[in-house]
């Protein structure tokens, strides 16, 4: 079995974006298909830098589940860990554009989705202790089974490599939002680097203030915490309470959503090579930049010389 640089777990899906800016989603006309769930492009987004990725997720058995299969090999991301659940069709997400800052999303993923279905006893365990890099994200966590086969990935872990739990907060799968903080506190205990906004972080820490937030976080077990804050660039810390702050760089938004995941796939990426903490940051802050700056999410994902590219413009060098 070929190691994986990068394995992913939980949603995956296909967004449907309007093909118009500022209009809302009753009056728009046309729309564009793209592979969607946030631990699905941040595999789609590893793989743009050469790297070995896979997610573990659920399709419904239906034409949609068909295109993210497709949509994955097409972005050179490995499939095999990519379930059919009986109990709902694939996912589909729909969003309003309303630049520079006002994206709303519209999830159908009621009663429940496909990639909550993935159950602990389906878990290729070899695959998630030995991927270099293990990501998941809070709403795997909302609703079982989803919830304990999350927890069992994580458990499996036990050190092994580096494993990233993006804070990803979407009360809206959950029954209980009053559940999140004590699971995202079981989740922490077995995380290396812990990845969110500041509202995530909240979730988390019960702390907002991006410095407060990064050292809950640390206080909670991982080495390395992440505080993205958008517009105003990001702050990371490690455990001895060294921090790096990365401001901004400036980009049109198009569609901010996705910026997060590119983020995601750059840090992946940065970790892998063995960057210094200020230099993962610069890399990851540019690629969700360029995301931000163009409708796609997947599709809109940057290899590293684009990257290197914008860091070089944003320096006027
Ligand atoms: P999420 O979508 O997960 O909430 P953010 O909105 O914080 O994440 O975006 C992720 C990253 O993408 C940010 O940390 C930043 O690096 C970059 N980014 C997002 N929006 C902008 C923006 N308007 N200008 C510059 N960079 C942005």
């Amino acid at each position: 079995m070929a190691v994986l640089d990068v394995l992913t777990m939980g949603r995956s899906g296909v967004d449907i974006y309007p093909l118009q800016s500022g209009v809302g989603l009753a009056d728009v006309t046309s729309f564009g298909k793209y592979l969607g769930g946030s631990p699905t492009n941040v595999a789609v987004a590893a793989a743009r830098y050469g790297r070995s990725a896979a997610v573990i997720t659920k399709t419904g058995d239906d034409p949609f589940g068909q295109f993210v299969r497709q949509a994955l090999a097409g972005y050179r991301v490995d499939s095999t860990h990519v379930g059919v659940s009986g109990i709902a069709p694939t996912p589909v997400t729909f969003c309003e554009i309303f630049p520079p800052d006002d994206f709303p999303l519209y999830f159908y993923r009621l009663p429940s989705a496909p990639d909550l279905d993935i159950r602990p006893d389906e878990l290729d365990l070899d695959a998630v202790a030995s991927a270099r890099i293990f990501w998941m994200s809070g709403t795997g966590l909302c609703a079982e089974p989803s919830r304990s086969a999350t927890l069992a990935a994580l458990e499996h872990r036990a050190g092994a490599g580096t494993t990233v739990f993006d804070l990803d907060w979407r009360p809206m799968f959950w029954g209980d939002p009053a559940q999140a903080r004590t699971l995202y506190r079981q989740a922490l205990a077995h995380a290396t680097v812990a990845v969110g906004n500041r509202e995530e972080c909240e979730v988390a820490t019960g702390e907002s203030e991006p410095y407060a937030a990064a050292r809950a976080l640390i206080g909670l077990g991982v080495e390395v915490a992440v505080v993205k804050q958008g517009p105003k660039g990001v702050l990371a810390m490690d455990r001895t309470g060294g921090t790096v702050e990365v401001p901004p760089v400036p980009v049109d938004v198009v569609n901010g959503l996705g910026a997060g995941d590119a983020f995601g796939g750059a840090l992946c990426h940065g970790l892998l090579s063995g960057w210094e903490l200020e230099r993962v940051m610069r890399f990851a802050n540019a690629a969700g930049a360029i995301v931000a700056g163009e409708l796609a999410c997947s599709d809109a994902m940057p290899d590293e010389a684009l990257v290197e590219a914008k860091i070089k413009e944003n320096k006027g060098v």
